[in-house]
């Protein structure tokens, strides 16, 4: 069971806004040699702004049907977008499926990374009006691209002083994204990551983690969504933002409450202070 210092430890970080599971994962979090994060609600606000969009009006109504079923941020911003619409004429009986990473499925209908289209053919040309920077995604029904948005998120504002703050703490910072390549390299380097990699699956994060363990590296992945939950739980510390799906909360040693990833750090440095007590 945990000692004084390590309660009153957790009891700091509680106010502060830093959920810890147990003692373990205070003490823990200070060894750590290497940090995973995910990009979208973890980085960034997760706060889509749909910028551009293509599609006629049955496609319309299908893709806000369709996700509804979803809680991934892109989800929430086209249902916000286009929450007007009259969506009475959809086909609702069928069964709506996430495909984590990736997308959502309806019957024959897919929405979801652009990377899942590369057999369809493009009569609209939809591919031409991709945003780099962007995250985009493509509508398509019986192997033809029937529909296009574009989305842009924010970095969150206390993001490059945490990475920051990390780095000189001498944890390597890595991104994980599921995202495409752009949008990768274009969060890393407004918050100062040099290691990065884009279109990753669940079981891809999974992976990073698990090599890092193999070098006897002591890991840290933080994270919100659905996709992430597999490489939280494989983690030495998972660390799940307070606004993210619950399978990720569950799946986690530590939760930021209010999203700020600047307590994380506060937290460290409890952690830090703690070992050098207990040592
Ligand atoms: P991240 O690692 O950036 O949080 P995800 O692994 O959740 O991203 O998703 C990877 C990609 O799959 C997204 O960038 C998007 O292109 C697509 N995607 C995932 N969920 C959805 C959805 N509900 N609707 C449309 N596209 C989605
Ligand atoms: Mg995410």
């Amino acid at each position: 069971s945990a000692t004084p210092a390590t309660l009153s430890a957790i009891s700091n970080g509680a106010k502060n806004g830093i959920l810890f599971k147990g003692g373990a994962a205070m003490e823990a979090l200070s060894t750590m040699d290497i940090l995973y994060s995910d990009k979208t609600g973890t980085l960034t606000y997760g706060d889509f702004v749909v910028e551009e969009y293509a599609a006629d009006e049955d496609t319309l109504k299908e893709v806000v049907t369709i996700e509804q079923h979803s809680s991934h941020p892109i989800a929430e911003a086209i249902v916000k977008k286009f929450k007007t619409l009259d969506l009475d004429s959809v086909d609702h009986s069928e069964p709506v499926e996430e495909i984590v990473g990736s997308g959502m499925k309806k019957g024959d209908i897919i929405v979801g990374k652009p990377d899942s289209f590369k057999d369809y053919t493009d009569p609209s040309n939809y591919r031409d009006q991709i945003i780099a920077g962007n995250t985009n995604i493509f509508v398509g029904e019986s192997g033809q691209i029937t529909g296009f948005f574009s989305l842009a998120d924010q970095v969150r504002d206390e993001a490059v002083h945490a990475v920051e703050n990390f780095q000189n703490s001498d944890i390597e910072v890595v991104l994980l994204t599921g995202d495409n390549e752009t949008v990768a390299e274009k969060v890393a380097g407004e918050v100062g990551i040099t290691d990065y990699t884009a279109s990753c699956l669940p079981e891809d994060k999974v992976r990073f983690v698990n090599e890092s363990q193999k070098k006897s590296k002591i890991v840290g992945m933080i994270g919100d969504g659905i996709n992430d939950a597999p490489a939280l739980a494989n983690a030495d510390i998972g660390i799940a933002m307070g606004s993210g799906s619950s399978v990720a909360m569950e799946s986690s040693d530590v939760v930021i409450v209010k999203n700020n990833l600047q307590k994380l750090f506060y937290s460290f440095m409890l952690s830090n202070r703690l070992n050098r007590i207990i040592l």
